[in-house]
């Protein structure tokens, strides 16, 4: 490396220039600043400044000045200040003229060594960027995307500032630091020697994002919040695991020949030389923050090898022969692949929490997507020549027939992680491209939410707590496929669940598991059906019965005569609202004044998806918009009520939430609704006095999760009619 040193004290020029010789480097020598500048100008590699403060003709400041404003496109010089102690003040001044580091007098061998290191690397990359034709692309100013570059999905450009322009100089431009507090940081390095912008992280000052997104402009280069969407399974083929995870980097896409590469430390260049070495073409390296890169490392790569082996036990050494003879139209070195493959997926699908996993054949591709917090989302893209395999492995564990492929087939296996146990329900469709692969994933162990942590207003669990309480009566829970039925009726169950009563489910399928609860499968093939396991249920004594669903006429009927001869039963129904519950129930031929005395109260309900804690931010919604919800910004105020939105980060895969809560309609039945069930009245006129005796509409429950900051109004609208 060529370092240039700029001082006018004949004994420390000396001492710089031993130093840095004996480290290896070529040293010219200025005897004060404005030599110096004439030698950088006429020298054009140099890439270190090494320099003093006060100096005669030009003094340090001035020359930094100069050497920023000379800077040609992917050149870079690191430019290191000499400072007595106690200058702080200086320093600042220098950072902002644009030096990058500093070092203070006398001089300490081995913090020039270091600060010798960091200038390497920060040159190296340029250079390399240089050497790969990389500069124009990834330097030009103002960040607009040159045609045919192509964006990560979830990047935000930031404007591209001069080359020079420090991390600090930048965050305190933004508003996210001031300069008292660079002040700090630079008095607390000299306790504890890092860099600069690991102090300020440290000093809680800024966040590794802000640190990373600084750093990304200063070198010129993309900033990066990756999500799932933002990594290409054809580029993360071209180089191995394990050199990604030793070197922290994540490939994203090619493009023009090169690769594209996420790292949480663009200047090691060693990293840069493995990868390119390793697929064999240039690399554009971008910036993210090491906890993302991490996250999605995770994500990508499977405990892959763990997981396979569990799954290979899972299936059983007869059925992985079967599998092998399947996969058996690519080579054997096609086969570790698929299994890594379908591994990797289905860790992701535990590992995210989503219910279902889709893989379905497109003309050129198999599509994978996850079913999460109730919205499918894109997962990846099966390439054409692992497709067949991918499907054959699964077939395999879920021991289906995978020479079948032109008629439904359905089957079930499970899979261990990290101590949870998922079973999962596998259905295969033959669709025009081929076999469409649908699994449901069953977790056994996430029933952990209790009653109160469902979504229903503190009010309104004390009106339900009143009634699952009572010794017989009829609880029913209505709304959609997937809008949480289930899950608040084993919660309700988990509540009743003691010793002292016996607890008997039919079910379709079994759900979860709960221990100290007898729980049945409905079979139609062995006659066992909702009517006939309720009654046989009946004879078996229970105190409290569930009935999975109420379909027909028959098991509607004995479930109310269950509820009338001093059984406590619970159900669910497929109705919009809870008024139209009773009006279905009428139907289907149940006497008016059987429902009357057996039902104590409906609930219908949604799932929305809950906003994500760490990106939500207070969103500003027209006075308009709030008075056709039903509400009035007075109220608001009022109740201290405030609408959040958010934007999307690493926490939540870009989505904006993380988690979902249940919208409630809890219709109690009172007198009145009695005599409106015995009238057979229609549901409107049953919801209107349902109202008045204290039932929250779902959408208006809906409106107040949103406007607590909950979810939004865009969620409560697509989940309520
Ligand atoms: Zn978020």
């Amino acid at each position: 490396m060529k370092v240039l040193i700029a001082d006018d004290d004949a004994v420390s020029r000396t001492v710089l220039k031993r130093t840095v010789e004996k480290l290896g480097h070529e040293c010219l020598v200025g005897e004060d600043g404005l030599q110096a500048w004439e030698i950088y100008q006429r020298t054009h590699d140099v890439e270190v400044i090494v320099s003093d403060w006060m100096m005669p003709n030009m003094d340090g400041l001035e020359l930094c000045r100069s050497v920023r404003g000379l800077e040609r496109a992917g050149g870079y010089t690191f430019f290191v200040f000499l400072t007595a102690l106690g200058g702080k003040d200086h320093l600042l001044e220098g950072m902002q003229a644009g030096a990058d580091e500093y070092l203070t007098k006398p001089l300490d061998a081995e913090q020039l060594r270091a600060k010798l290191i960091a200038a390497s690397r920060v040159s190296s990359l340029h250079r390399h960027m240089k050497v790969e034709g990389i500069a124009e692309t990834v330097g030009d100013q103002g960040g607009a995307p040159k045609a045919g570059v192509r964006t990560p999905k979830s990047t935000r450009r930031q404007g591209r500032p001069q080359a020079g322009t420090k991390t600090w100089d930048i965050l305190v431009s933004q508003g996210k630091l001031t300069e008292e507090q660079v002040k700090q940081a630079l008095e607390f390095q000299e306790e504890s020697p890092m860099d600069l912008g690991q102090a300020l992280v440290s000093l809680g000052f800024i966040s590794e994002a802000d640190l990373a997104r600084a750093q990304a402009q200063r070198l010129n280069l993309e900033y990066v919040e990756l999500t799932e969407a933002d990594v290409d399974s054809e580029a993360l083929s071209l180089v191995p695991e394990k050199l990604l995870r030793r070197h922290n980097a994540l490939p994203l896409y090619r493009e023009d020949g090169r690769l594209v590469v996420a790292m949480s430390d663009p200047t090691d260049i060693h990293a840069l030389d493995d990868l390119r070495v390793s697929c064999g073409c240039a690399i554009v390296p971008v910036v993210t923050t090491e906890e993302n890169l991490q996250r999605m490392q995770t994500m990508v790569f499977s405990v892959g090898d763990q997981v396979a082996e569990i799954l290979e036990e899972a299936a059983g050494p007869e059925a992985e022969s079967t599998g092998e003879l399947e996969l058996g139209a690519g080579t054997e070195a096609n086969e570790a692949p698929v299994v890594r493959l379908v591994s990797s997926i289905l860790q992701r699908a535990v590992g995210e929490g989503a219910s279902d996993i889709h893989l379905e054949p497109q003309a050129q591709e198999l599509t994978v997507r996850l079913r999460m917090d109730g919205v499918l989302r894109e997962l990846m893209s099966v390439p054409p020549k692992l497709q067949s395999g991918v499907v054959a492995r699964l077939k395999v564990l879920a021991n289906l027939d995978i020479a079948e492929r032109r008629v439904p087939q359905d089957g079930r296996f499970s899979v261990r992680l990290a101590g949870k146990k998922v079973d999962l329900r596998v259905a295969t469709l033959p669709t025009v491209f081929g076999e469409e692969v649908v699994l449901r994933l069953l977790d056994t162990s996430t029933l952990k939410s209790d009653l109160t942590e469902l979504g229903f207003t503190p009010a309104d669990f004390e009106r339900y707590k009143k009634i699952f309480e009572r010794p017989y009566g009829t609880i029913l829970v209505t709304g959609p496929t997937g809008s949480g039925k289930s899950t608040t009726l084993y919660a309700t169950l988990k509540r009743l669940n003691s010793p002292n009563r016996k607890i008997i489910t039919i079910e379709d399928p079994v759900e979860y598991r709960m221990g100290g609860i007898n729980q049945i499968q409905v079979n139609p093939k062995a006659g066992l059906t909702f009517a006939s396991g309720l009654r046989s249920i009946l004879r078996n004594d229970p105190d409290v019965v569930m009935v999975g669903e109420i379909r027909d006429t028959e098991t509607a009927k004995t479930a109310v005569e269950a509820a009338l001869t001093g059984h406590l039963v619970l159900a669910t129904l497929h109705t919009n609202d809870a008024p139209g519950a009773l009006s279905r129930l009428t139907e289907m031929g149940v006497e008016p004044f059987l429902i009357a005395s057996a039902v104590d109260c409906v609930i219908a309900q949604r799932l929305v998806r809950r906003l994500c804690e760490s990106c939500k931010r207070p969103a500003q919604i027209d006075d308009e918009v709030i008075a056709e919800l039903g509400l009035s910004p007075e109220v608001l105020a009022e109740r201290e009520l405030r609408f959040y939105e958010s934007l999307g980060c690493a926490q939540c895969g870009g989505t904006g939430y993380r988690g979902r809560t249940g919208l409630y309609e809890l219709m109690v039945v009172t007198d009145p609704v009695k005599d409106l069930i015995l009238r057979r009245a229609s549901a409107a006129e049953i919801s209107r006095i349902a109202e008045e005796e204290g039932m929250t509409r779902l959408r208006d429950d809906g409106m107040l999760k949103a406007a607590s900051g909950i979810t939004t109004i865009q969620e409560v609208l697509r989940t309520v009619v």
